[in-house]
């Protein structure tokens, strides 16, 4: 390192994913595919940056979200552009902008990727954060809501997380969310004086979001305010009732909580959130609702839609602490040669092997037996596959298994063969 240039490093709140810890990524994405797949999701890909008007009119210009912890800037003093705080939003724009309502049906999306935002870092919190998430778009049917709360049950099972708790709650639609906002108000006239400022401001501009506030001094009065759910009109009423008959129906635990607003202001009836004890204190893992709005919102044509995302970074903490999702990477085979005219051969050999898909190393320059050995042994090799003169001569490679230390010697053109019928032999219950 030169002594006259300060060191770069990576931005407060972001960090580098290094492994081993990415195969644990992998693995947990790849889960999220067969899951998502198997629910005839698709995967869809949208920019990382969008219009601000995309957020500022969708999630809410009331939210932390957009008041505080949104990237925005001004891109060559053209145009407000904002790095996607969440993706919901940009699925919707993309639906719309594609016409693909126009199609007819219902469209079942999933997406990966990262979202930023300006939060307090904080463990299992950054401002380069990853989500996986999905959106059924052309449907307010309560099956919807329902399936997408199965599909969650299914992937955190999948993953091995068993221990949390599935909160649910509607927010009812524009029609009785008035009334409730109404007495809501009422009721905050009373107390707002004792709360703190943000909830001050927001008991008359938006007082919805005081049932967001995590302000320890306010809780006790938050508990006391009146509850959405018992303002719902007949349809939302209805609708509600059966999502949790289907939830109950489709063997999906679920305990209501009345506060469950979401800090978005796009919901409509059903919202639900995933809370985990595994990483301390009850943590959120994943939530989400439905949005029926959300299209117009943005200038779309009306569009109901149901969606969810899943936080993944604290997802990845959640199964390492459950630990029933077990990740091994090995390297399978290293490829040991000695003198320069084993190399041709034994690039040969790593080739054939690594295009029948298996993790082969190869020295990139003639070693002692011994030191080519050492190095096997640490990079965790389950085979040692060794070519020297004499094996050349004979046209028998000997093969070293790592875990037994034993030794024979093969023919050449049975090595592929051979080591596939030792991993069986090795690991006979994978069926
Ligand atoms: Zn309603
Ligand atoms: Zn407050």
């Amino acid at each position: 390192m030169s002594k006259d240039v300060e060191p770069i490093r990576s931005v407060k709140g972001m960090r580098d994913l290094l492994p081993p810890e990415t195969w644990l990524w992998q693995r947990v994405e790849e889960e999220a595919r067969q899951v998502f797949h198997a629910y005839n999701f698709d995967e869809i890909r949208t920019p990382i940056l969008e219009p601000t008007a995309l957020f500022t009119r969708s999630v809410g210009a009331d939210t932390d979200i957009v008041t505080k912890e949104m990237y925005t800037f001004c891109d060559r003093g053209e145009e407000s552009l904002t790095l996607r705080p969440e993706a919901t939003a940009s699925v919707v724009r993309a639906y719309t902008e594609h016409a693909l309502y126009n199609r007819g049906g219902i469209h079942k999306f999933y997406y990966l990727g990262p979202m930023f935002r300006r939060d307090r870092p904080q463990k299992g919190r950054y401002r380069q954060f990853y989500q996986i998430g999905a959106e059924v778009l052309g449907s307010d049917h309560p099956s919807i809501d329902a399936e997408g709360i199965e599909l969650v049950a299914l992937l955190l099972d999948r993953v091995g997380i068993r221990q949390y708790t599935l909160f649910i709650n509607s927010v009812g639609c524009p029609n009785c969310r008035a009334e409730y906002v109404r007495v809501l108000r009422q009721a905050l006239r009373g107390v707002a004086a004792q709360m703190c400022a943000d909830c001050q401001r927001r008991a008359e501009t938006n007082p919805l979001r005081v049932l967001d506030c995590k302000v320890p001094g306010d809780q006790p009065l938050i508990e006391r305010l009146p509850h959405i759910i018992d303002y719902l009109d007949a349809e939302c009423r209805h609708h509600f009732d059966r999502v949790t008959q289907q939830l109950r129906e489709r063997g999906v635990a679920y305990t209501i909580n009345p506060r469950l607003v979401r800090g978005l202001d796009y919901y409509t009836r059903t919202t639900f959130e995933v809370t985990s004890g595994v990483l301390g204190a009850q943590n959120s893992l994943l939530g989400g609702g439905r949005y029926d709005g959300l299209s117009e919102m943005i200038g779309g044509p009306a569009a109901p839609g149901f969606g969810f995302a899943i936080g993944q970074d604290r997802l990845v903490l959640a199964v390492e602490a459950a630990g029933q999702l077990k990740v091994e990477c090995p390297l399978e085979v290293y490829v040991a040669w000695m003198g320069d005219g084993a190399l041709a051969p034994a690039g040969e050999l790593a080739r054939q092997l690594r295009r029948s898909g298996q993790r082969v190393e190869i020295a990139y320059q003639p070693l002692k037996l011994k030191r080519s050995l050492a190095i096997a042994n640490k990079l965790g090799a389950r085979f040692v596959v060794i070519i020297g003169e004499g094996e050349l001569a004979s046209g028998r490679y000997q093969v070293k298994d790592m875990t037994t230390g034993e030794q024979e010697a093969v023919e050449r053109a049975e090595i592929e063969r051979y080591l596939q019928a030792k991993r069986e032999e090795a690991a006979p219950s994978e069926t």
